[in-house]
């Protein structure tokens, strides 16, 4: 069945103004169950990373200054939500769901984390609404664990994973594939081991053509035993931050693709959610359903 990590953790509060639409981490299961696609059966819940397990990936001095609150005002800013002990303690449960993930998507083809993709925090700090990176975090305790041997991160969000290339700069078993717009945050992007960079405007055409043509060949050349799939929904032309343009059928097409590709090749998909920041939260909501509504027809139908 449809595992699916979700916990009341993950909507953290903000002001009611915040650009983060934290509402969707509620609304999305909502919707789900609302119209049948799942059932309270497919939800389970993450635990706390433990401390060994942070360690695993970010540095022991970033982590005592989370855990002690003592991150100056200077380093605590980027990451863009308050910083208190619930917002650490939320960043390790979607880690750990992360995780989770990946050990039933070896189960049963997928798992999907109705949080995570917090691709921009680094080994040493936080930004861009990201405390710890919870797909690096769960790479590396794969391999650590001998559950996976390689592992390709397929990163769909409009921003560049920046904190997945540097955190895997040096890590051969990790391939870290990122498709972003080019002129948009982070403005300064340690390369990924493939890095391709979008015109603003790029449409559901030329945006499918390019990815179709390059995800088939990296599964062949990576030969992965692990996917994790950031389906961010940022890529909307209705985005606030994306300045890409593609449609709500052009971002369901991209997720079909890379769904399907990974189960043709029999390789199991982590999917985590990324950003998503349209006017209208509905807009949000409903392309991250479609990713949830793909992943029941795909893998578990009949
Ligand atoms: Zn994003």
């Amino acid at each position: 069945m449809l595992k699916i990590a979700y916990s009341e953790i993950f909507r953290y509060h903000v002001p009611e103004k915040h650009r983060f639409p934290m509402k969707k981490y509620t609304m999305i299961p909502e919707r789900l169950l609302a119209e049948g696609t799942i059932t309270t059966e497919n939800f389970f819940a993450p635990r706390a990373l433990t401390e060994d397990e942070i360690l695993s990936t970010h540095t022991a001095e970033y982590w005592h200054k989370l855990k002690t609150q003592t991150l100056s005002a200077k380093e605590a800013r980027p990451i863009g939500f308050e910083m208190t002990p619930e917002l650490v303690e939320r960043g390790r449960h979607i880690a750990h769901a992360t995780y989770q993930c990946a050990l039933y998507a070896k189960q049963y083809g997928i798992a999907m984390n109705v949080a995570g993709g917090t691709h921009h925090s680094f080994a040493d700090h936080g930004e861009g609404f990201c405390v710890f990176n919870d797909v690096c975090i769960a790479s590396n305790l794969l391999l650590s664990r001998g559950e996976a041997q390689k592992i390709l991160i397929v990163d769909l969000d409009v921003h560049q994973g920046n904190g997945n290339a540097s955190i895997m700069a040096d890590e051969p078993r990790v391939f870290v594939f990122s498709m972003h717009g080019a002129k948009n945050y982070p403005f300064r992007k340690p390369p990924s081991d493939l890095d391709i960079e979008l015109p603003n405007d790029t449409g559901d055409a030329d945006y499918l053509s390019v990815l179709k043509d390059t995800l088939p060949r990296l599964i062949t050349e990576v030969a992965p035993d692990m996917i994790f799939y950031q389906s961010a929904v940022d890529v909307l032309a209705t985005d606030k931050l994306g300045k890409l343009a593609l449609t709500q059928a052009g971002c369901y097409e991209r997720d079909r693709f890379v769904l399907s590709q990974a189960k043709d090749a029999g390789i199991p998909v982590a999917v985590v959610m990324g950003g998503g920041y349209s006017e209208d939260i509905n807009d949000v909501v409903e392309a991250h359903c479609n990713t949830f509504r793909l992943a029941q027809a795909l893998f578990f139908a009949g």
